[in-house]
Formats: structure tokens, C-alpha cells, sequence
């Protein structure tokens, strides 16, 4: 039976292409009502003293759902946008609205699942009715070949038993007319939200623009128009401009492009241009997004404990802030590091490389809490997404995933390995140029 009315929540899946929520609504409902909330617990303090989302992240998600409220515009909907509790709002919007089903999807991290708990138990007693989708990695959950519970601890045994036995669907179309009511919701300012925007940083790697359309062209960019894909496995630890490595995790963060969409169009280019390492490479690299996400879905909140997936913690972490403030600021007398740390503060953007190199310095020659460093990532990073986030500390921490003690990096030998000619540290460690 189709149903009248059903509420699309948009989460970390801000897009029209592959929206598997979204798309049936459309083809179920008379009418739906897609919706946004702007959590305003990113707006809070950490116990580092700094809000859980800094100024570029929230001002790439406000340039997100600008651009997805036009897209479903243009097609003939509306996107109704608020800021407060996402699992309150939503739920009091089902109610007001009189919708027979809410749809959505499915997060992998904790607080996430709890906010779908909430809401459900809210909607199982007003009468209304929910439907689940799986939406943000390129193996469906349903599609992996074993349960959640028995996913390797290990990188490499989940990527051979998923490259031998899956495989990865084809990214479903965007619906072509949503009818929807209008709402009359502004999508706050940044100001609005209590930040101020930064100046754009001249020596950015890359100037990121959130939404869909944005994320789509990239993908144009750095495959067809630039050919960049063809030469990823040797660029891609590099650390100084647009191209070194894709750029697409911010719009993977936030859904605004799905990690199925860009391995069809790999594919495609693999058929017409050319097939290589560096081509397989990025859907190497896409296993692990997906691995971290299945790893923090299996291990629930032990993702964010001191002592992570071991039942016992075996170190003492430092917690002195003014120690942290040193590593943020990048004074810690490590140019490799403080130029990372600079490079963060002022753009929102770290590579690969400097990542590791970072988080292992302050785990291991610091001392401290490896959440601290966690946190400041979830602040800083434009690309901040819990599962790879905390999953990427936790492994350097030897608290996560496959627990070695010694995933300590050299700084010296990776400043002169990786920064032979001194480009990236004299870049970000010299005052710009007026
Ligand atoms: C301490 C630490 C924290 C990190 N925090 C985040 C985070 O909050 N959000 C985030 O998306 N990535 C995180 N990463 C992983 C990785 O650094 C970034 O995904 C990558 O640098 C993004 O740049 P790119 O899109 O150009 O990557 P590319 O090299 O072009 O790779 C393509 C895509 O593969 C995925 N990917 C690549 N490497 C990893 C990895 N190690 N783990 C998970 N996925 C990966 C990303 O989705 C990425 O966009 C973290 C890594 C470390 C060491």
C-alpha cells in the first residue's frame, strides 16, 4: 500500500545520487518530508575546551545542506532545516506533520545509534512507523560475508575475504521529482551558529565547498579531467597541493558523495582510460573507510575508552592541556609535526602522512591521552568522521584494531623521506608572505 506521507531524515548522507532512503520514500509516499537538524551538541564544549565541531566544519556542512535544500528544490521539493536535538526535532516534525513512516540511515558509532534508539522509542508510541536503510559504505552490510560480530580484527583478512567473495553494488539513481510541502526554514548562518568564518588560508592544499554537486566535480577533476587517479599510489603521501591524494573525504563525511558512486566511475575510467595499481589503490583505500566503519559499529562505545577494544588499560596517558595546547598551536620544537598542526589550524586539512605523523607524536614522545589528540581532530578536521577518526587513533594509540605497542614514526626520517626539499615545512612554518 503507498503510503501518504513519509519524513526522509537526512544524516551523514546529504545527496540525491545512491540515497537508498530517500529514493524509496519517493516511490512509496504521496508526499515526503525530508528534514535536517543541525545538532547543536557540535556546538558544545569538550573537555579540552574547544566546541565538538570548529568553525570548517560546520561551515562546510552549512554549505552541504545549502546545496542539497537547492538540489531537491529544483526538483520540486523542499528541505525543512533546524537546529536542536536531530532524534526530538524529528520526531515532533513525524507528529506534526501526521507521517506514517520516518526513513533513514543507519549510523555506525555509538551516540549516533543511541539518537535512533530515542527516536524510535518516541515513534513506536505516537503509532509511527520507521524504516532503516544502509547507506554510507561500498559493501552492504547484509552483502558482507560474515556477521558483524565476526568481522576480522585485522585489516588485511576483511579485505581478502571481501575482494574474493563481494561485490560492490551499483550506486543507485536520484529520484527524479520529490513532492514535498514547502517549508519556510532558513538555513542558519554561520555567525548564527556562534562562529566566525575563517579567512581562506592562501596556503590551503585545496578550497573545499560543501555539497553534492561540489563533490561530484571533484570526482570529474581528479579522475577524467586530470587524469590524478592514474598516479595515486606514488602521490598519494605527499603533502603539499590539491592532488597529491583525492580530497573526496569531506563529502565522504558527510554523505554528500557515496563511496559506491566513486568506484563506478573508477570503474568506468579503468574501462576507457587505463587500469593500473594506483586505480585499485583507491578502492583499497575506500576497504579501510569501510573496515573503520564496521569496526565501530562491532565495538560499539569501546571505540572512545581509554583503553579501547583491550579489557585492561596497560599505560598511563598524560592530561595537561597546556602540553595538548603546545601540539594544536605547533610549537612543539618538531618542524615536521608543528607544520602539520599549522597547516590544520588554518585550513581544516591534514594529509594522510601528516596525520600519522602527528597523532604518533603526540601518543608516544608526549604522552598524552590519545583521546585529547582525537578530540582536537574532531574539532579541527573538515573531514572528521567518528569511525575513521577514533579507529585511526586508537590503531596508532596500540589500543585499536590489530594492537601493536609500536606504531611509533620517526619524525626526523619522515620530514626528510617525505619533505626532502623542505616544501611543506617551509610553507607552513614561515609567516605568509603579505
Ligand atoms: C590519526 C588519523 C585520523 C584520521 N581521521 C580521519 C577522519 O576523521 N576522517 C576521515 O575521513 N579520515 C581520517 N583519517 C584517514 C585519512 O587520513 C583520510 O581519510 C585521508 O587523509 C583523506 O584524504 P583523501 O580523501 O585525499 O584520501 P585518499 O588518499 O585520496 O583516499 C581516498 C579515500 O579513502 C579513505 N581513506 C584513506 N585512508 C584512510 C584511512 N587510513 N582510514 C579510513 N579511510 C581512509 C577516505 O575516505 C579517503 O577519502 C585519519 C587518519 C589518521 C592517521
Amino acid at each position: 500500500m503507498r503510503n501518504k506521507k513519509i519524513l526522509v531524515w537526512f544524516r551523514n548522507d546529504l545527496r540525491l545520487h545512491d540515497q537508498p532512503a530517500l529514493l524509496e520514500a519517493t516511490q512509496r509516499a504521496e508526499e515526503i518530508v525530508p528534514v535536517f537538524i543541525i545538532d547543536q551538541r557540535l556546538f558544545e564544549k569538550t573537555e579540552i575546551g574547544l566546541s565538538k565541531a570548529g568553525a570548517h566544519r560546520i561551515n562546510f556542512l552549512l554549505e552541504s545542506i545549502t546545496d542539497l535544500k537547492k538540489s531537491i528544490k529544483a526538483i520540486g521539493g523542499d528541505l525543512y532545516v533546524g537546529v536542536g536535538i536531530p532524534e526530538e526535532k524529528v520526531a515532533e516534525l513525524a507528529i506534526t506533520h501526521g507521517v506514517q513512516s520516518v526513513y533513514y540511515s543507519q549510523d555506525v558509532c555509538s551516540e549516533e545509534i543511541s539518537q535512533e534508539n530515542k527516536l524510535q522509542r518516541v515513534l513506536s508510541k505516537a503509532g509511527i512507523d520507521w524504516k532503516i536503510f544502509w547507506s554510507s559504505t561500498l559493501v552492504d552490510k547484509n552483502d558482507l560475508p560474515f556477521s558483524i560480530n565476526q568481522l576480522p580484527d585485522v585489516f588485511t583478512k576483511f579485505r581478502n575475504k571481501v575482494e574474493r567473495e563481494c561485490n560492490y553494488a551499483i550506486p543507485l539513481d536520484a529520484p527524479e521529482e520529490i513532492i514535498s510541502p514547502e517549508f519556510d526554514t532558513d538555513i542558519p548562518t554561520l555567525e548564527q551558529c556562534g562562529y566566525e568564518l575563517p579567512d581562506f588560508d592562501q596556503r590551503s592544499a585545496i578550497k573545499f565547498v560543501g555539497g553534492e554537486n561540489a563533490a561530484i566535480s571533484r570526482v570529474k577533476e581528479y579522475l577524467w579531467e586530470g587524469d590524478h587517479i592514474a598516479t595515486y599510489k606514488e602521490t598519494r603521501n605527499g603533502l603539499v597541493g590539491k592532488n597529491y591524494s583525492s580530497k573526496f573525504s569531506p563529502w565522504l563525511c558527510t554523505g554528500s558523495i557515496s563511496a559506491k558512486y566513486i568506484v563506478d566511475e573508477i570503474y568506468a575510467y579503468e574501462d576507457e582510460r587505463v587500469k593500473n595499481d594506483s586505480t585499485y589503490w583507491m578502492i583499497f583505500e575506500l576497504l579501510w573507510r569501510d573496515f573503520f566503519r564496521f569496526t565501530a559499529y562491532k565495538q560499539g562505545n569501546k571505540l572512545f575508552h581509554v583503553q579501547g577494544f583491550s579489557e585492561h588499560p596497560d599505560r598511563k596517558w598524560r592530561k595537561d592541556l597546556r602540553t595538548l595546547e603546545k601540539w594544536i598551536d605547533g610549537y612543539t620544537g618538531d618542524e615536521f609535526v608543528d607544520a602539520n598542526m599549522r597547516e590544520l589550524k588554518a585550513s581544516g586539512w591534514m594529509s594522510n602522512r601528516g596525520r600519522q605523523n602527528v597523532a604518533s607524536y603526540l601518543i608516544h614522545e608526549m604522552g598524552v591521552d590519545w583521546r585529547w589528540g582525537a578530540m582536537y581532530f574532531e574539532h579541527a578536521l573538515i573531514d572528521y568522521d567518528p569511525a575513521s577518526n577514533w579507529g585511526n587513533w586508537a590503531y596508532l594509540a596500540g589500543v585499536g584494531n590489530d594492537p601493536r605497542p609500536d606504531r611509533k614514526f620517526n619524525t626526523q626520517k619522515q620530514a626528510n623521506d617525505y619533505d626532502k626539499n623542505r616544501a611543506f615545512r617551509n610553507l607552513w612554518l614561515n609567516p605568509i608572505a603579505s
